[in-house]
């Protein structure tokens, strides 16, 4: 039998509410969820510090050693005493030398000058360093052609940080700069929060792996690779699942399946259609149904669903719909599981570039294109063909909120975007 269940959509006896959300109160059940069902704190694990780029702090790091550790000369030049320069024609007389990463101790007497090297322990009894090319040297002698005050060139013990002060907190996203900080503390490996595992779970009689070549009335499986590199760049663990057909049989073993993850996604299968069975099998599987429409261009069909601990997202098939409604919901969920704060929806604030017509009378997401300009980041709205047009959206960096009371948008409108890769730069902009 190829449909078991009819779509509960369209079946009264199943008990799911048809009401519509906002983008704002979809997006409060979201984060309620998260606050309230996911563990908090998240898993832990040990990785060394190589494979930390990117994950998430679940422990405090502290410094274990004053900064710098020793009284350091921040300059190559002449360890000196301050107070023999008060004749600032005085002739010194240069006893020795140290080189980054020797300790070495002189009889400081009058006039006592030791050549020194930047990163240097400066030694005792000196309490300057003036830089090389401040000074002439001959055979032993040494003059210095400027002024000098204690303390010139001299990072001392303790200056920058102290011991047991914490350099990283909890719950930080570990980023390139971070790894100088844990490496210079001395961490070869770091305690982060584990990665969640999710599922991605494709729908549909039509689909086809993407090395086939589709037959009449086939497509490729596109989306099952979208939302993989979204997950995995969101700090996720991806797991592409061997698509499902339309039939709630298929259905209900993979996505039985799909809930041994953190986090299921199943893509298609939750709009009006009589095999639009998705939404059915969850409510069967014992998944609470939090949402199953969201007021929203693309993306209207969108179902939130939790299983104990486990979210599920029902993304509706076409291609651009899907990738925005992860955007919008589900990567709020995986920040929240890699214990990342995580109140509202990052949108950055733009100058719209030319003008924009929006009839549907649902809050819009628009594929656009982010571009830093003179005064402020400028959005270009893309061409895209509508919700199947994944070739529209892969011009864009941005989706351009337009709010559902809004049906018309000026050139040069003030409005917020919600940024999914890297800004852009207007060309001739930037340091050259
Ligand atoms: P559905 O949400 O299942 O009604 O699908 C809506 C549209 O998206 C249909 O044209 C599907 O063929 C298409 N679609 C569904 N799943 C995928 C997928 N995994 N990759 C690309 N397109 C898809
Ligand atoms: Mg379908």
């Amino acid at each position: 039998m190829r449909a078991g269940k009819p779509n509960p959509r369209s079946n009264p006896e199943f008990s799911v509410s048809p009401s519509t959300l906002t983008v704002s109160q979809a997006l409060d059940l979201v984060l309620g969820f998260c606050r309230t069902q996911l563990s908090n704190p998240p898993p832990s694990e040990r990785v060394s510090l190589v494979d930390a780029l990117g994950r998430v702090l679940a422990e405090r790091v502290l410094l274990d050693q004053d900064q710098p550790p020793f009284d350091r000369a921040m300059r190559d030049g002449y360890a000196i005493v301050s107070a023999d320069l008060e004749d600032p024609s005085r002739q010194l007389h240069c006893v020795g030398e140290v080189k980054a990463g020797e300790i070495k101790e002189f009889e400081v007497k009058a006039g006592t000058a030791v050549q020194i090297m930047t990163g240097a322990p400066v030694p005792t009894g000196f309490d300057a360093v003036v830089m090389v090319e401040h000074t002439l040297r001959e055979g032993e002698d040494l003059r210095v052609g400027k002024p000098v005050r204690s303390g010139d060139n001299v990072a001392r013990r303790g200056s920058e940080r102290t011991a047991g002060e914490v350099v990283l907190d909890l719950g930080k996203r570990i980023q390139t700069c971070d790894l100088a900080v844990l490496a210079a503390v001395g961490r070869i490996s770091v305690q982060v929060y584990r990665k969640p595992d999710v599922a991605i779970l494709s729908t549909g009689d039509e689909l086809v792996p993407i090395q086939q070549v589709p037959q009449p009335g086939q497509i490729r499986n596109s989306n099952s690779h979208s939302l993989y590199g979204q997950v995995a760049r969101a700090g996720g663990n991806p797991r592409i699942l061997e698509s499902a057909r339309d039939d709630v049989e298929d259905l209900r073993r993979k996505i039985a399946a799909g809930l041994e993850c953190d986090l299921l996604l199943v893509s298609g299968g939750v709009s009006m259609g009589k095999y639009d069975l998705v939404e059915g099998v969850l409510s069967e599987l014992g998944a609470h149904i939090h949402f199953d429409s969201v007021a929203m261009r693309p993306g209207k069909p969108v179902v939130f669903a939790s299983h104990g601990k486990q979210a599920v997202f029902g993304l509706p098939g076409n291609p651009v719909s899907s990738f925005v409604t992860f955007e919008l919901f589900c990567r709020s969920v995986l920040k929240a599981a890699q214990g990342l704060r995580n109140e509202v929806l990052p949108l950055v604030p733009a100058r719209l570039e030319a003008e924009v017509h929006e009839k549907s009378g649902r809050t819009a997401f628009l594929p656009a294109q982010a571009v830093a300009s003179s005064s402020s980041i400028h959005i270009r709205p893309v061409e895209w063909r509508g919700s199947a047009d994944i070739f529209g959206l892969s011009g864009a960096n941005a989706l351009l909120l337009v709010p559902e009371e809004v049906s018309w948008l000026p050139a040069g409108a003030s409005v917020q975007a919600l940024l999914f890769d890297e800004l852009l730069f207007e060309e001739g902009r930037g340091m050259k």
